[in-house]
């Protein structure tokens, strides 16, 4: 079987992940790749942030490997917070605190369009791609829901009217910007042989 790196620690989006590719890939974390440090994320866009962490594993590691980004995309904001999504409000990295600031500066604003997007870059055989998944939705002004996490509680997927936070993880994960993301990876990943 192949290795491919997936740019993360965490054992679970591994194992979720590596369900759905069967077993022409063998996943391995960074861990198991000898990758101790943090992955830089200089970019000001999530390509190249997704593209930088990629780079870094293959150019340090010498490992086939992917890395994902995702950020809240606000229209009436110009995209922010964007690739600044988890440090928002400051580099604690707090999610009330990025909610809080972000409906503070929607005050007033009637256009709560917004979109979550998740962007991944797949190096494999010295060779780049890049896949993006997409859920649009709008922005409320008070937070629901106890589920999944960052700004779940103010996020309302189109064609619907519970907030991410107010949805099991199955129905979040069948539409979601980041399902959506990785789909297009699998599907990408069956057809080389
Ligand atoms: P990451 O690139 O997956 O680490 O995501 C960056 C930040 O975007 C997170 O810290 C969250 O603030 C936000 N974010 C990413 N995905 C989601 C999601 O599915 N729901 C809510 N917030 C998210």
């Amino acid at each position: 079987m192949k290795k491919l790196c997936f740019a993360t620690n965490n054992a679970h989006k591994l194992k979720e992940i590596q369900a759905m590719l069967g077993d022409q890939f063998e996943l391995i974390s960074l861990e198991q790749t000898g990758c101790k440090e943090e992955l830089p994320e200089t970019g000001d866009t999530l390509e190249a942030n997704s593209d930088e962490k990629a780079s870094y594993l293959y150019d340090h590691y010498g490992v086939d490997c992917f890395a994902d980004d995702t950020g809240l995309e606000v229209e009436a904001l110009n995209g922010e917070p964007g690739v600044y999504s988890a440090r928002y409000a400051g580099e604690h990295r707090n999610s009330a605190d990025n909610m809080q600031l972000l409906l503070t500066k929607l005050k007033n604003q009637e256009n709560r369009s917004a979109q979550f997007r998740t962007v991944i870059t797949l190096i494999l055989g010295a060779e780049k791609y890049q896949f993006e998944g997409i859920v649009k939705g709008t922005i409320i002004d008070d937070q629901r829901g106890g589920e999944g996490f960052g700004y779940d509680p103010i996020f309302v997927p189109e064609g619907h009217n519970r907030t991410f936070a107010e949805m099991s993880l199955a129905e979040k994960g069948e539409m979601s910007h980041r399902a959506r993301a990785f789909k297009k990876l699998i599907d990408f990943l069956q057809t080389i042989r």
